[in-house]
């Protein structure tokens, strides 16, 4: 079977509106650019407040990241809460560990009091130690989740092998706050309730301009413009256009997913029987789930936009055989890449350029927790002035320097690293 240059949740998540440009002059309270998961949770959590909200999205609701990831809803960041609380300081550390901790718990209730239907699973997330070095960090990240009261155990033995479906994995991180699901589904889900609240989404339209006209901020589009007291900059990763700063500040890496055509009942309940979504602990990871209808996603860093199909195919075989090799061989359905916002120290950053105006970017490749989490936070913050709403302090834009190179660098370490896979170089 080829391989199809597809997202899987685009074509599993049909009934998504095309909704129309914006044309002419528009009023707002608060005017959003982007509508991905952060945009989508400031506008809901900015209607909820009584805010007049404006979404200005410059393709369609989730064409970004949050249509098109691997749907891990995950707590916490990459980085243990330790070395969190020893970056910022223990007051603002254990805020975010805090905050990130009980992210899943916020995206969970957004999804029971939207209604949203996006193949939601709660059953947490498994983050699989594929050596002795890996085994080490996740009995470190077990002791320091745990002193936080929070509800993970590591999975040894039988145990072990039973959650994964795999002999490969000699210990698996158990997550019970966190989950899966259809990220475009979700999106769409957030833009449906904003909508439902009276905000005003417009698709096509990307924002080309942004100024200061007298107390308020015009926000142009091609066809039309947003006059509002507040804007929220939500276009992150990807940020089109030369009207911010904030390109200038992460530098892009991709993510690509390659799904299988869904398999047997029987085989599908033989990977991760518990329904848990899972990375492993390679440097460049892979990340492995089902989903509803038995399709095994496999994903890992990279552009694979810029690979061959038999290449991509020859990978997700590697990785198949090396930790499911009981399957028969896998059809391979189906693939796509998306772009993550990296920050050199793997840290979030939030901007407020001037009064009214909040930006964030860098959530280095969590987003679906992160980014609802940041859109609720400046929803409060836009409402009440408080800083404490917020995660983590504003900081000043600061272009990163050599961006294109570190992007270039990136993307060819990941090429290598899984050519060796293929070859068995790397184990
Ligand atoms: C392949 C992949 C896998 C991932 N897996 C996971 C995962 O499993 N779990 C997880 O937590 N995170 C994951 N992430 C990260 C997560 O998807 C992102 O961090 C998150 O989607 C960012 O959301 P956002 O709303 O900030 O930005 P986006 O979803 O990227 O939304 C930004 C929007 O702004 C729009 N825009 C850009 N420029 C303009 C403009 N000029 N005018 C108007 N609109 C504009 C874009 O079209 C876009 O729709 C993954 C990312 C990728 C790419």
């Amino acid at each position: 079977m080829p391989l199809r240059e597809e997202c899987l949740w685009e074509k599993l998540t049909p009934q998504r509106p095309d909704r129309a440009a914006l044309k002419g002059e528009v009023r707002a309270d608060v005017c959003v650019i982007g509508a991905g998961f952060t945009g989508l949770s400031a506008a809901v959590h900015l209607l909820e407040q009584g805010k007049s909200v404006c979404v200005l999205e410059a393709q369609r609701c989730g064409q970004g990241g949050s249509g098109r990831n691997v749907g891990l809803v995950n707590a916490g960041m990459w980085i243990p809460p330790d070395e969190i609380e020893e970056g910022f300081g223990e007051v603002v550390g254990s805020q975010l560990n805090r905050m990130l901790g009980a992210a899943p718990a916020l995206v969970f209730s957004l999804i029971d009091k939207y209604r949203i239907d996006c193949q939601l699973r709660r059953e947490g997330t498994l983050h699989m130690a594929h050596n002795r070095t890996g085994e080490t960090d996740l009995r470190s990240r077990e002791a320091q989740w745990k002193r936080r009261g929070a509800p993970v155990e590591l999975l040894t033995g039988a145990a072990c092998e039973q959650a994964t479906g795999t002999k490969k994995i000699a210990a698996a991180l158990l997550d019970r706050r966190a989950g899966t699901l259809n990220p475009m589904a979700y999106t769409s889900g957030l833009a449906k309730a904003a909508a439902d609240l009276g905000g005003r989404l417009f698709d096509h339209s990307a924002v080309t301009r942004l100024e200061r006209q007298g107390q308020l901020w015009a926000v142009h589009t091609a066809e039309g413009a947003v006059l509002a007291e507040q804007v929220v900059i939500a276009s992150n990763a990807y940020t089109e256009g030369d009207w911010t700063e904030l390109r200038r500040n992460f530098f892009p890496g991709y993510y690509y997913q390659v799904a299988s055509a869904p398999l047997t009942e029987e085989a599908a309940q033989q990977i991760l029987p518990g329904g848990q979504g899972s990375w492993d602990t390679r440097q460049v990871l892979s990340s492995i789930r089902r989903d509803q209808d038995g399709r095994l996603l496999l994903g890992s860093l990279g552009n694979g936009n810029r690979k061959p199909a038999w290449f991509l195919k020859a990978w997700a075989d590697r990785v198949q055989q090396h930790y499911f090799p009981y399957l028969k061989p896998v059809d391979w359905e189906c693939t796509w890449t998306g772009c993550i916002a990296f920050t050199p120290d793997h840290l979030m950053r939030l901007f407020e350029p001037a009064p009214g105006l909040v930006a964030v970017t860098g959530y280095n490749g969590r987003g679906v927790t992160t980014g609802t989490v940041v859109g609720k936070a400046f929803a409060d913050y836009l409402c009440h002035g408080d800083p404490q709403a917020l995660p983590i302090p504003f900081a000043p834009m600061q272009p990163l320097l050599g961006v294109g190179l570190r992007s270039c660098l990136y993307e060819t370490g990941f090429s290598l690293y899984h050519a060796g896979q293929c070859l068995r170089i790397v184990i």
